[in-house]
């Protein structure tokens, strides 16, 4: 008896012809996930077993696994010869003490004596008899035992089911360029566009020495988290404080958000078309504070000459954006309170909708061409 893991995957079965390319992409995306423990993944009729790992790390793999963007669902299982006398035994061990339970099994291996109906009744009889506890209730059982007949000889014995992360393997959806901030929008953001497929590098930005080192880490601790889900990233970081100070001295303080984002955006785009990433990504939610007017993105928007700018919060609140921090594991760390480079400087009243006219005109006082140049020349990456 052999302790395994079953992975079925979700929304590639749709892909007809590409199935085989969102196949391969997964398995080495679970290939990366599970690196630095003993494993090997073989592909079965439609899903893919783990096998051969350490049974203490079983845990340690279902949950690395759960982050795989493209499975539907997990299951530990035992896996024995097929052989009435294995699955009894295999089954009994998977059942709980108490409760009420029905057998289902899927005979895929036609040759097996007994047909799945038999199979049920022959072991929901040898356990009930066993297991002085449990009563059988096919309606609306406490659990299941699942016991799945292969063609190759063996047997599945299960009785859970883990929700996978769903979604579409990372790396069939081509690249983004994520602007990340300390805050918690940013890596939601991220996350969500990464679960359709898409592999994500990262943009940050900083006022060093207006913002610490330890925003800076903070901001490497979430790329971190959001790597989990993209079997890596890398971090771009870019030096801001000199773009800020100009607009500070030579531009009304009112438009400094709205200036500011217009050189971040110019510099993702760059920066996003040398790496090859295909749009730009942010963590703007319309209305959630004043600078996420249309106004400002279409402000923000502007400047960005190629790229497709995608908003995947635009329509969330901040509460569902914060469910959806905590799921991914990223709260507890954009919570943290160390400054960001948009409160450097920041004015008490920003201007809520820019009309692009007086953007222009505040902008026209700046040399924008070498800040870009200059800030460009600060970059930094960070393999996570
Ligand atoms: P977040 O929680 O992601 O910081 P927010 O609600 O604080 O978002 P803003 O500060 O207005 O919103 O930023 C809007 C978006 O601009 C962010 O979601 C992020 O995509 C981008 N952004 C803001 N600050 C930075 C930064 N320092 N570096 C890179 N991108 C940034
Ligand atoms: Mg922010």
């Amino acid at each position: 008896m052999e302790k395994v893991i079953i992975v079925r995957y979700s929304e590639i079965h749709l892909k007809g012809k590409n199935r085989g390319y969102f196949e391969r992409v997964l398995i080495l995306n679970m290939e990366k996930s599970l690196k630095g423990l003993k494993h090997e993944i073989k592909r079965q009729s439609g899903r893919y077993i783990v096998e051969g790992f350490e049974e203490q790390e079983t845990e340690n793999i279902i949950s690395r696994l759960k982050r795989v963007f493209g499975i539907h669902s997990l299951s530990i299982a035992l896996r024995v010869e097929t052989d009435l006398e294995e699955i009894f035994k295999a089954a009994k061990s998977v059942c709980s003490e108490y409760g009420k339970f029905k057998v289902s099994a899927h005979r895929a291996d036609k040759n097996f004596a007994l047909n799945s109906m038999q199979i049920n009744a022959e072991i929901g009889g040898r356990l009930l008899s066993c297991l002085k506890n449990l009563t059988v209730d096919v309606h609306n059982p406490d659990f299941i035992v699942n016991i799945d007949v292969r063609e190759n000889g063996t047997t599945l014995i299960f009785n859970e089911f883990f929700k996978g992360a769903g979604g579409m393997p990372v790396g069939t959806s081509g690249k983004g360029m994520l602007l990340i901030s300390g805050g918690i929008d940013s890596p939601v953001a991220g996350h969500m566009i990464a679960k359709r497929g898409m592999q994500i590098d990262c943009i940050h930005y900083h006022s060093y020495p207006y913002t610490n080192m330890q925003a800076r880490d903070k901001v490497i601790e979430l790329a971190k988290v959001l790597s989990k889900y993209t079997c890596g990233t890398k971090l771009n970081i870019i030096s801001v404080t000199h773009i800020q100070e100009e607009i500070h001295k030579k531009c009304n303080g009112e438009y400094m958000v709205t200036l500011l984002r217009r050189f971040m955006m110019r510099i993702a785009e760059r920066i996003a078309k040398k790496i090859g990433a295909q749009c730009l990504i942010t963590g703007e939610s319309l209305g959630q504070v004043a600078s996420q007017t249309v106004e400002g993105m279409a402000s923000s928007n502007s400047v960005v000459k190629e790229l497709p700018v995608l908003r995947p919060l635009c329509g969330f609140d901040k509460d569902e954006i914060i469910e959806r921090s905590r799921d991914m594991g990223a709260y507890e760390i954009s919570i943290q309170p160390f400054e960001d480079c948009c409160t450097v400087f920041l004015p008490k009243h920003p201007v809520i909708k820019p009309s692009l006219v007086n953007v222009l005109e505040e902008e026209s006082k700046l040399d924008v061409e070498s800040l870009l140049n200059e800030a460009l020349s600060t970059h930094e990456v960070i393999c996570l």
